[in-house]
Formats: structure tokens, sequence, C-alpha cells
């Protein structure tokens, strides 16, 4: 534990509302002490009548007082006139320290902490003001919930009364952080979330709780139940209605009335939430019909239909249930406003920041003013907006993913621009845990969304300094050098990246990672629960070096040294209980990753290249073009665009991929070929596995051994052949085709 000489005053945090009264009508002189050298006068009072979460905040503030300071206020429910009192809640206190305060004006989470002559009030608005007002008075303290396991609680023999009043409520309402680490109950209420997924109970004041989750077409009508006999209730994609991965016909009154039943019913069933949710299903597929199709054109989106839809269900539940609140998505297709139509009153519209830049925050690079122009439009139309953004790599979970700057500043932007709710989606799964600096992540998301005008960068830095102690300067180092290589404006990834995607995890800079996690975990070495946080935020590197071993990049991990860190990798994800490495089955298999490592092939990727030649007939795999017909080093050829071409050479160390897109410009509808000889001392069949974006053909000594026209990101040993090699010289000859996206290959012998 660390010991904190907080100057009360100067750490007391303003976030919304901040009335300055203090020493007008407190009557109270400044530095009046509420513990003085270990000793106390002081007594918390609780009203018999008060809330559970009152009750608990009563005793949650005599527990965090005894450790802070050795002192045990007693707890009581009743009071002499000259006792000295710290009221918690608004429940029969002084009349002095409630003067003026109606307690019907706070908000749900708001608080007040004042003193008057000599007494301590800290009271909010039901269901839950005062607990998070005691736990925003022990956070002005310096207590810290960062982890689970890593709680500092300051030591001080001496705590004065605050001499200025505080009045704070959150800046969202709606505050969820999905990480694993955020969904402990204890952990959540002490961080002062607002989730709605977290199972935080009534005595404690709840959970925000909307139903269904999301995207609940199917939910709201059925094609189990009703696709057989009415199709017309579901969207026309290509001219015919489907019953899956697409949406519903909007305009059809019988699917407004089903739904509107269905919204009704979950009212009934659900009386623990507040907002319900008529959502799109996730992907597009939206209806096409004549009627849908004219809605959406006059309102130049398809947010046409949906607020028409939503609307109309949103009308009838407003006449029965006045205080509930519905919710619908501006998502992918529906992300633009419509051009006439407005939400009514008691729709929210949860509005998703999908896909754009992750290098960059909101307002950061251009990539994001789309996004910008339409989440204002939506707020001049809208009573209220909450935020559904992403903030992981949804493809890898484990990757590196320098997008801190994000995370401080856009919590900061939708505050700012009207949004009410943030769901901040991380890397949590059903059981998982362990997503690139989840903790981290979760803990900084938690302090931002109660009060997000506070310096992300100095949270961050506090975290780091408080859960890695001594190895904090190493992982500091970490976190600079990655964030300063995704800096500059062409840096690009998105919520999909590839290891190779930005551009920013070079062998150079994945070496140095390596070197700084080795040091910091040799400052840890006497403390094993240090050390096991610190191989937790070292897991990301391994798992790149793993990656690009596993695609044949021995830049980043040699094969002699692959097995120590394997077994490294498996040891930590094990210790863990990390069960997986993304959203989706295939891609979250931590075996299969393990398995790939093991059984890496021997990647070639040294070859010959000539390209790129045309393909805008997308006939160009079948086109012979000259180099097929026999490798002539010098010989220059026309290709694409009449460019002129020959044979290079070239040599990839970092992966076993070949990327035409990096060589080849423009990359789009060409193909190219590679060529190179494999000597052998015998005569031999060996195995030879392909992977391939898009298609590809293969020559072994002139004869076609592979022909494949397809779609596909390449992945290694997509194709796998005997091939009879002879003697002596043999001469592979590859082709590649391309159409738009990735283009390269794989290639390795797997004998
Ligand atoms: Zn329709
Ligand atoms: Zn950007």
């Amino acid at each position: 534990m660390q010991n904190y000489n907080n100057n009360f005053k100067n750490s007391i945090t303003l976030i919304i509302i901040y009335l300055l009264v203090a020493f007008l009508n407190t009557g109270c002189s400044v530095d009046q002490p509420l513990i003085e050298d270990g000793r106390s006068q002081f007594r918390i009072y609780v009203s018999d009548n008060a809330l559970p979460s009152e009750k608990y905040a009563a005793g949650e503030l005599q527990n965090y007082l005894i450790e802070i300071s050795g002192v045990g206020l007693p707890i009581v429910n009743t009071y002499e006139s000259n006792t000295k009192l710290i009221c918690i809640g608004f429940e029969g206190g002084p009349k002095e320290l409630v003067a003026g305060l109606n307690r019907d004006e706070f908000g749900n989470e708001e608080f007040i902490i004042r003193s008057v002559d000599g007494d301590l009030l800290i009271a909010g608005g039901d269901t839950r003001g005062t607990l998070y007002g005691v736990l925003g008075f022990l956070g002005d303290l310096g207590c810290r919930w960062y982890t689970r396991d890593v709680i500092k609680i300051p030591k001080k023999k001496t705590i004065y009364l605050p001499s200025d009043e505080i009045r704070e409520k959150p800046a969202f309402k709606y505050r969820e952080a999905w990480y694993k680490e955020a969904y402990d109950t204890e952990w959540a209420v002490h961080n002062r979330l607002a989730p709605s997924s977290v199972p935080i109970p009534d005595s404690l004041g709840g959970s925000f709780i909307n139903y269904p989750f999301v995207h609940t077409f199917y939910r709201l009508v059925s094609p189990d139940i009703y696709f057989a006999k009415h199709p017309e209730y579901f969207s026309m994609v290509d001219g015919k209605r489907k019953d899956h991965e697409a949406q519903l016909c909007l305009t059809n009154h019988e699917v407004v009335k089903i739904a509107t039943e269905t919204v009704f019913r979950w009212i009934k069933e659900h009386p623990e939430a507040s907002v319900f949710s008529i959502d799109q299903n996730d992907g597009y597929g939206y209806c096409e019909c004549d009627e849908c199709k004219k809605l959406d054109d006059a309102e130049e989106s398809h947010s046409g239909t949906l607020i028409n839809f939503v609307n109309q269900i949103a009308d009838t539940v407003a006449k029965v249930y006045p205080e509930i609140q519905l919710q619908t998505l501006a998502y992918v297709y529906t992300e633009i406003p419509p051009k006439t139509l407005r939400p009514a009153d008691n729709v929210a519209i949860r509005m998703c920041h999908y896909n754009y830049c992750s290098a960059h925050p909101i307002g950061g690079c251009s990539n994001h003013i789309p996004f910008m122009e339409r989440l204002e439009a939506w707020d001049k139309i809208s009573k209220q907006i909450t935020i559904w953004d992403y903030f992981t790599d949804f493809s890898r979970y484990l990757l590196p993913y320098p997008n801190f700057e994000n995370m401080v500043n856009d919590v900061r932007y939708y505050a700012e621009n009207g949004c009410v709710g943030l769901f901040a989606q991380g890397s949590n799964v059903p059981n998982n845990g362990g997503g690139e600096f989840g903790e981290l992540r979760a803990w900084v998301f938690a302090q931002l969304m109660w009060n997000p005008w506070q310096d992300g960068w100095v949270l961050i830095d506090e975290f780091v300094s408080n859960v890695y102690g001594p190895s904090a300067p190493f992982i500091k180092s970490y976190i600079k050098m990655m964030h300063d290589k995704v800096k500059p404006e062409n840096v690009f990834f998105t919520i999909y990246a590839e290891p190779t995607d930005g551009g920013y995890l070079t062998p150079e800079v994945v070496q140095k990672a390596d070197s700084l996690f080795t040091k910091a975990e040799k400052v840890a070495a006497d403390n094993p629960a240090l050390l096991k946080r610190v191989e937790l935020a070292h897991l990301p590197i391994l798992y790149t070096r793993l990656f690009f071993y596993s695609t044949g990049g021995p830049a980043f991990l040699s094969k002699e040294e692959m097995p120590e860190v394997l077994q490294k990798f498996e040891r930590i994800i094990e210790e863990h209980q990390i069960k997986s490495m993304a959203e989706g089955k295939e891609i979250g298999d931590i075996s299969a990753f393990i398995e790939r490592v093991k059984k890496a092939s021997n990647f070639v990727s040294d070859w010959w290249i000539i390209g790129p030649f045309d393909n805008a007939n997308e006939n160009g795999l079948e086109t012979i073009y000259p180099p097929e017909t026999g490798f002539e080093l010098n010989q220059f050829y026309s290709g694409n665009k009449s460019q002129k071409v020959k044979w290079e050479s070239y040599t990839n160390q970092e992966s076993g991929y070949i990327d035409f897109t990096k060589i080849y410009h423009p990359s789009e509808n060409g193909v190219a070929y590679a060529s190179r000889n494999f000597e052998m001392d015998e005569k031999k069949s060996l195995k030879v596995g392909v992977g391939s974006n898009d298609g590809v053909r293969m020559w072994l000594n002139g004869k076609l051994v592979l022909d494949h026209k397809v779609l596909r990101k390449a992945e290694p040993n997509q194709e796998i052949l005997t091939l009879p090699f002879k003697k002596g010289d043999n001469s592979v000859i590859i082709k590649i085709d391309q159409f738009g996206g990735g283009w390269g290959f794989y290639f390795s012998l797997l004998d």
C-alpha cells in the first residue's frame, strides 16, 4: 500500500455540476478534522428507513475508514443533538445539513457532499446516488479499485472534512465496459458503472437493463413461426423473401402489429427493464419491396423504414407505458438519419461507431468525418442518443492494439456531443478474458464514463504505476512505443485488423517490446502476483511472435526459440483461464492456433516474381501470358495498363506470405507470377501446401498441377498436394489472380 498524503481540498474532482458554495453557508472552518491522529468523535448515521444501498454505503465507509486510518467509526441510527455526524442519505439527519436540498431533484446516481456546522452529509438520489457519493468520497481520499486483486487504500492518520460542497452526477446514465474484468459485481459497483449485463442487485441500485440486449428483429417477429405462411413479413432481397440473415419488411402493417404485441409481452415479462430494443439484425438484408424501397428512397436512408416502424410501436407503447423507452440502432446501413422523419420522444437512438479507423480517435483523422456528421444530424432530431463503440480487435483479442488515444478521446467526444450512454465493446466473450490490457481498459473506461473530462492518459499512467509497480516503467515505455507508431495520419487499421495491418508490428518493434517485457518480468520475479499480471500484459507480444512464426516469419521468432515461447504462451493462457482469442468459434480457437504454430511448415518466401498482367475481364487466370511459357530473366513484357514488366527477385523474411498488393500497383484486377527452382539430390514425391488470394494456377516442370479459380482470403495450406520432383533442377511457377482486397500466396514444403 502506498501512503498518499493527499490534501483533500485539492483532490476533489469536479464532474458535471459543481456548485461552489463553500465557506458561504457551511460555517465550517477550513481543514476541520474528521479523524485526527487516529482518533475521532464522529458517528456514521444512517436511518432505519434508508435504502439498502445506503446502508451498504455506510458499511463501506466504515470499513474503508478503518483501513485508511485505523479508526472504526460506529454506525448509528439515532443521535444526540451534540453528536458529530457523517449522515449517509437524506433520511433523518439534522435539518441544517439538508437545508435547501430536495431529494426528488437528484438523479438516481447524483449526489451531494457538504459539511455544515462540523457535520458531514453524503446523500444522493434513488437508487444509488448516496452509495456512489460515498465511493466518490473514498476515491477523493485516494482509494482505488484497479482490478479485482489490486485495490489501493492510502494510509492517513488525519482526514479532514471537505471544505467545498460537491454535487456530482455521471456524464452518462448508461455505462458499460465490455471486458470480463468489469463483470464482477463488486468491481463494477466500486468503479461506479451502470451496466446492463452485470448483475448488480437492486440492493446496490440495480443494473440499467435494456431488453433484449441487441439485434431483436427475429425475436419481434419470428421467421420460425411466420415465414411459412407469411413470407411477406420478411425482407425481400434480390426479389426473394428471406427467412434468415436478413431483416423484416418494415412497411407491412401486420409486422408492426405483431412486433407491438411482442414488445407489450416483453414489458410485462421484464419489469426490471426500462428500455426495450427494437433493433435490426446484425448484417444487411434490409427489405427491398416496393413499399420499403419507396420510403427509404424518399428518406434517402434505410433508417427511413426503420424509424417509421419504430415510431408506430412507440406511439402505442407511450399510451400505456409513458415511462418506458424504446431503443433502436443506427448501425451500418441505417447510420445515416432519415431526411424528414423524426424518432418519437420515447425512442432512443443507439448509434454505432462501426468499423471506422481504429488508429486515430474521432476527429483525429478524416476517416471519422462521415460518422461525426451523422451523429450531429441524429442529435438534432433525437431526444436521446446512446453510443455503441468498439475498442478491440475483433479478429484477434490478443493482438497488440494501440488505440488508447481513441479510448481517452472518444468518451469525451460523445459526452460533448449530446450522448447519454456508452457501451464500450471490448474483448469479452462469455467466461473469457485476458484480451490485450483488458483490466486497464475496463478501469479507464469506468473512470471516463463517469467523468470524461479527466485526462485519460493520466489515468492510464496511474493504473500502470499502481498495478505493475516496479515493472511499470517498462510497460509505460512499451505503451508509448506502440502508440507513437500509429500516430502518423497514414496509419490505418480497423476492428478486424490482421497482424500485418497498420504496419506497426515490425520485427524491430516486436523484438524491442519483447525485451521490455523480459525486463519487466525480471523485476517482478520474486513477486508471484505481480509477475502473473506482467506476464498477462506480455501475452500479446508472445502471441504476435507465434503468429508470424506460424505464417513463416523467422524475423519474429526463430525455430530454435519457438518451443520456449510457445510453452510460455500456453502456460499464461492456462493460468489466466483464457478460453478464446476472438468472438467466433473458429477464429477464437486457441488450441487450433497452437497446432498451427507447432506444425508451422517450411514456408518458401524467396521467389522471382513478375506482374501485374491484365485481369480486367476476370479471365486473367486462364489467359496465357509470356512468363508461363518460359523464364527469361532480363526480358521486358507488356503488363497491365501498358507498363513494362520483368522478373524481379523478392524475399520476405517477416512472413511466408508473398503479398503482391505491397509490390504491384494498381493492385486491382491483375494477375502476377512467382517462379523458383528447387534442386533435389534425388527423385522424390514431396507434400506441398499452397494458400492463395484469390485464384491460383501452379506448374511443376511445365506441367499444370493446380488450377483453382476461387475468391478467398489466403491461409497457409488451403491446398495440399503431393508432387513428383525429379533429380536435379525443378521449376515451380505460381500464378495468382486478383479482383480487389488481398492478393498473394503462401507456399510451403510440408515434408
Ligand atoms: Zn418491405
Ligand atoms: Zn485514422
